[in-house]
């Protein structure tokens, strides 16, 4: 990588856009070890290096020789206007990507414009300044390292204090980037440390106020527990109440709607009834019917009494007429006779084959005994013919009859008393028939009597129940309707309670129709109101201001441990990168104090000088502390590591820097510089007329150690010296163009080609 071009327009006195090429003739892309810029004073030679200097990065106005940015503007001359904007370009050649982006040529733009906008690009992307610093830091280049190099600054280092030459010697040893990281994560730790130290007073401030707004917040959850749960208490034993009355209402008005109907019913039947009866009591007081049947009968009876005494009387009378007319029987005695006696035993022998007869036919014992009864009879007769035989004489009974004239009176009285005695038997049957139907008329007249007699009394007894029952019903009837009354008021007190309690309708409450028991909810209810009024009312914006509080503190609380955490590792990272500087910087201070004393005695050509580190007392400033004209205060007195130089030129006892010759002076500077440019090789070097108090021997000797180490660094060299000129391979001159601006022109030596970087000089 090196710096191919410099392109500068309207910056400083170079108004004209102005080129400088570092590049070789080859074409090749490789670069001039050496590149003088000469000219007259106030040509603007300078100028080129702060064009430099300012495009990788320089911000401070005194660095770049003005008073405020805008002076870096060609700022017009008496011929020629002012510009509007100053612009520098450099241009790399990168292809070994020191410079760490992909481009093999990279081109470097910094622009300021009299509006004061500025403007950075890297091939032509707007970047910021700091993207700039940062990718060419990483490639060796940048203000504190030495790319650009003026007389003051080469002095610089030996005008120093010790420990400010420490610093430039922590530059040179390429520890600068972990001292930027150290200082970095020193600035941070100690913002770091003032953040924590805010955060831990937010804590502190807070915790107090966080545990009364906790204890607050426990409250309001308690009591918003305890509401809820009472809430749910009072919504199931409500609802449940309220359903219990819906069924209980529902229920009586059911049943005093049946009751309504019964008592209509029976209203109704007892009317009915009570028509019956008074029907019925009519009737039984007609009840005479069967006394005029009765009276009717008795009149027939007395009539048939008669008629059955005449019946006698001529039955009487025909008996006596037929005794009249009967036959007298005269009893007579006749003696036994043969006729007799054969008709005697005719008659028993007959009365024997009967008997024999029935004797045949027996079946059963009662048959046998009949028998025995008539062979027993038949026996008698045989004993009494012998008796009459005995006697010779038998009594027989004789028939004498009526004379023929009395018999026709007597038969004509006895028809007359038969006709008479059958009309009154007719009369009497018919009497008798008439009675019967009296009498069985007059039954059924009094068996219907005592039916709706009986009938009467039974709906009397029926209707008196009734009306018992009907009374009973009303009473039942009565008992519901007050119940029912009962149950709406309890309904109104609950809808009103509810109200009240809940803000709602007792109607939209549900229940899922399981049993509950009253007296446990109100229990609870009684107990939760008891323990929400214990609780008391609470602000409800508590828990919000809690929950938010809370996040805060845990917010806090995590930031402070991250805090903690990031100190931790901040001071590990200070840490490291302690060690790391004073192992980097130790080796470097070696390789440097020994190139140092090398170029020394090169320069010199003889003579001692050295490098010492040293400890030593200084003040440090303390970055935090302002005093009243805002200047960091000093603080106490720290052991600090300083740089000392001896140098002492050939031939001489020189022990202080002071006593040295300004020449000397100059020389032991470049022998510092060259000593570092040679321990870490920047890619190039502008070194602003840094020879200018060398003599010619030195020149040259100067001039040789440059030839050295251009090898590693390319030069670009503002001089008034010949000898530095007949080291570079190109000389751009400088010139003040009448206008005011500064004008170029290039020259390559004649022998320029001998000093291009690969070759090497011809004598
Ligand atoms: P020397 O050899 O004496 O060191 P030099 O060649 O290095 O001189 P510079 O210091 O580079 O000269 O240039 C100084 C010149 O640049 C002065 O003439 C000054 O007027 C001019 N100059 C500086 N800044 C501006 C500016 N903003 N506008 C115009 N001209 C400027």
């Amino acid at each position: 990588m090196f710096l191919r071009k410099v392109e500068i327009s309207g910056f400083k006195s170079f108004a004209n856009r102005t080129v400088f090429d570092f590049s070789d003739e080859s074409g090749e892309g490789r670069r001039l070890g050496i590149t003088a810029i000469v000219g007259p004073n106030g040509s603007g030679k300078s100028n080129v290096a702060d064009a430099i200097r300012w495009a990788i990065g320089e911000q401070s106005s005194k660095n770049l020789r003005g008073k405020k940015s805008e002076d870096v503007i060609f700022g017009g001359t008496a011929k020629r206007g002012k510009v509007g904007s100053a612009s520098v370009t450099l241009h790399f050649e990168n292809r070994d990507h020191r410079i760490p982006i992909e481009f093999s040529e990279v081109s470097i733009q910094r622009k300021l414009h009299r509006s004061g906008e500025s403007e950075f690009l890297i091939n032509g992307s707007k970047v910021r300044l700091l993207d700039i610093v940062d990718l060419l830091a990483k490639s060796g280049i940048g203000k504190d390292s030495y790319c650009v190099v003026t007389q003051g600054m080469s002095d610089a280092t030996l005008n120093a204090t010790p420990v400010e030459r420490r610093s430039i010697f922590e530059d040179a040893a390429g520890v600068k980037q972990y001292q930027i990281q150290k200082d970095r994560a020193i600035r941070k730790l100690s913002s770091t440390k003032e953040n924590l130290t805010r955060v831990d007073s937010l804590l502190s401030e807070i915790e107090p106020h966080l545990r009364i707004l906790r204890r607050q917040a426990e409250r309001a959850a308690k009591g918003k527990e305890v509401t809820e749960a009472l809430l749910l208490k009072q919504i199931e034993l409500f609802g449940f109440l309220w359903h219990s009355f819906q069924s209980e209402r529902n229920g009586l008005s059911e049943e005093r709607e049946t009751l309504a109907r019964q008592i209509g019913m029976s209203e109704r039947e007892t009317d009915s009834l009570r028509e019956e009866i008074t029907k019925l009591s009519g009737s039984l007081e007609e009840g005479g019917r069967a006394e005029e049947l009765m009276r009717e009968a008795n009149v027939l009876r007395e009539e048939l009494n008669a008629a059955e005494r005449d019946a006698a009387i001529m039955s009487g009378r025909i008996e006596s007429e037929r005794d009249r007319q009967k036959d007298r029987e005269e009893i007579r005695t006749i003696p036994v006779d043969l006729g007799y006696i054969r008709k005697t035993l005719d008659l028993v022998r007959k009365n024997q084959t009967t008997l024999f007869d029935r004797l045949g036919l027996v079946e059963k014992l009662e048959d046998i005994q009949d028998i025995r009864e008539f062979a027993r009879a038949i026996g008698q007769e045989l004993v009494d013919l012998d008796t009459k035989m005995e006697a010779g004489k038998v009594t027989e009974k004789v028939i004498v009859s009526l004379p023929e004239n009395e018999k026709r009176e007597s038969d004509d009285r006895l028809a007359k008393f038969v006709a008479e005695k059958e009309t009154l038997t007719m009369r009497m049957e018919t009497l008798r028939k008439e009675i019967d139907a009296k009498e069985a008329a007059m039954r059924e007249e009094r068996e219907k009597h005592r039916e709706s007699r009986e009938r009467y009394f039974r709906l009397e007894k029926d209707v008196r129940e009734k009306e018992r029952k009907l009374s009973e019903t009303k009473d039942a009837l009565n008992e519901v309707k007050v119940r029912l009354a009962r149950v709406e008021v309890r309904e109104e007190d609950l809808i009103n309670e509810v109200r009240d309690e809940l803000s709602t309708d007792v109607r939209e409450l549900t229940w899922d129709g399981q049993p509950r028991d009253r007296d446990a909810l109100n229990r609870d209810i009684i107990r939760l109101k008891g323990e929400a009024e214990r609780i008391g009312a609470i602000d409800p914006l508590v828990a919000e201001e809690y929950e938010e509080t809370n996040k805060r503190f845990d917010f806090l609380t995590t930031e402070s441990a991250d805090l903690r955490k990031a100190m931790g590792s901040l001071e590990t990272v200070i840490v490291e990168m302690d060690e790391r500087i004073e192992k980097e910087f130790s080796r470097a201070f070696d390789e440097i104090a020994k190139k140092f004393e090398h170029y020394f005695s090169l320069i010199f050509n003889g003579g001692k000088a050295e490098l010492i580190r040293t400890r030593v007392k200084r003040r440090a400033r303390a970055e935090d502390q302002e005093d009243a004209e805002g200047e960091s205060v000093e603080t106490d007195l720290t052991d600090d590591l300083g740089i000392e130089i001896t140098a002492c030129p050939p031939g001489k006892k020189i022990t202080s820097l002071s006593v040295l010759s300004g020449g000397e002076r100059s020389l032991t500077s470049l022998a510092l510089l060259f000593a570092i440019i040679s321990h870490n090789p920047p890619p190039f070097a502008v070194l602003d007329e840094v020879e200018a108090a060398l003599d010619e021997a030195n020149s040259k000797r100067f001039g040789k150690v440059l030839f050295e180490l251009c090898e590693r660094t390319q030069f670009i060299v503002i001089t008034h010296n010949r000898e530095t000129m007949r080291q570079a391979g190109l000389l751009y001159g400088v010139t003040m163009g009448d206008d005011g601006s500064s004008q170029v022109l290039s020259l390559r030596l004649e022998d320029a080609e001998k000093f291009r970087l690969k070759g090497k000089p011809a004598a």
